[in-house]
């Protein structure tokens, strides 16, 4: 295998390295390792593929996502954590939540940004498994830069770009962060694609889990379509509140799968995301690639292989549309680099 597309990386990802988690309560080790990405690197310059610095971009496109008040508060969370003594009275070393605004919780009554600093985080990171570390918010800056830099490329007339992004992003909405994700790269990168001349782009979401935050940020817009194939929430995974089959509307597509499912299953998925791309006379892809899918991953019970994922990237270029390729999930190192190479291979290969 050779690959030809050219690979956006940033090398802030590496200062985005948080010591645990806490999932009910427990601390768990820290899956969304910089080595992910790597691997991922390692695998493709092996191919062939050659690298591309992500360029800084100002806040424009990203604030067409996110409120300011998300962004704000990402970039100075950890300072103000580590400012206040959290670090060592109680010895938390990173930001984690423990008080969520819930719909119960307020009962009808506007939510207010709590003045404790320890309460402030459940304002805007919706589960206890995203810690802030002290390299999160530049990291996940350089993500955004590296989708922003794929799509600009792809806007300027190359026919595929793939951005190495780390942190993942597709789980960010509008305003609220979580599920290992602090900003939405892939977002980011449609809406950079529109304000770069692009009509009508499509986000078709790879990953295992449902793409949450593409389908809340662009929910009442008919310009982005998504689609997002996955893991049935109904069937206990998450994101467990959102994501069911019954949300899809005019412009959102939602394929949800039983847990074992294989090849065959996910790319009939594939399929009807590729056919309402199709439908909605989309003139740009951005594809949110999480290889967690994966049969030998722990984070999600599909079983697809490596094959599976090589078709998925042929079927993806039948559209015959510029596409920007966003790193997602995928957390088994051993064979991470390997899946997205044959992803980006059978595109190639789609293409020809
Ligand atoms: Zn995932």
């Amino acid at each position: 295998m050779s690959l030809s597309i050219p690979v956006v990386w940033s090398d802030e990802h590496r200062g985005h390295d948080p010591a645990t988690g806490v999932w009910i309560g427990v601390p768990i080790p820290n899956d969304e390792v910089p080595e992910r990405a790597e691997t991922i690197r390692a695998a493709l310059e092996a191919a062939g593929a050659h690298l591309v610095a992500a360029e800084p971009h100002a806040d424009d496109t990203l604030l067409a996502v996110h409120d300011a008040a998300l962004v704000d508060f990402l970039r100075g969370a950890w300072e103000a954590w580590s400012s206040a003594g959290l670090t060592y009275d109680p010895g938390q070393p990173d930001v984690v939540g423990y008080l969520f605004p819930t719909a119960g919780l307020l009962s009808g009554v506007e939510p207010r940004v709590p003045q404790a600093l320890s309460a402030r985080t459940g304002a805007y990171c919706y589960d206890t498994l995203t810690p802030i570390s002290p390299g999160t918010w530049d990291a996940a800056r350089g993500a955004v830069d590296a989708a922003s830099t794929a799509a600009d490329l792809v806007a300027e007339g190359a026919p595929a770009a793939y951005a190495c992004c780390r942190p993942p992003g597709h789980h960010v909405t509008r305003s609220s962060f979580g599920g290992s994700c602090y900003l939405n790269n892939a977002a980011v990168a449609a809406q950079q694609l529109r304000a770069r001349g692009c009509k009508r782009a499509a986000l078709l979401d790879l990953d295992a889990h449902h793409g949450n935050g593409a389908q809340a940020i662009f929910r009442d817009r008919d310009d982005v379509l998504t689609g997002s194939v996955h893991v049935d929430p109904g069937a206990g995974w998450f994101p467990h509140f959102v994501g069911f089959a019954d949300e899809s509307g005019p412009t959102n597509l939602n394929v949800t799968l039983a847990p074992d499912s294989g090849d065959e299953a996910w790319l009939e998925g594939v399929d009807l995301l590729i056919a309402a791309a199709r439908e909605h006379r989309s003139a740009a892809l951005v594809v949110p690639l999480g290889v967690d899918a994966a049969v030998d991953d722990p984070n999600a019970p599909l079983r697809v292989t490596e094959l599976g994922f090589r078709e998925a990237g042929r079927r993806l270029a039948g559209l015959g549309l510029p596409t920007v390729f966003v790193q997602e999930g995928g957390y088994v190192l051993e064979t991470i680099g390997a899946l997205v190479l044959a992803t980006l291979v059978g595109f190639e290969e789609g293409r020809s």
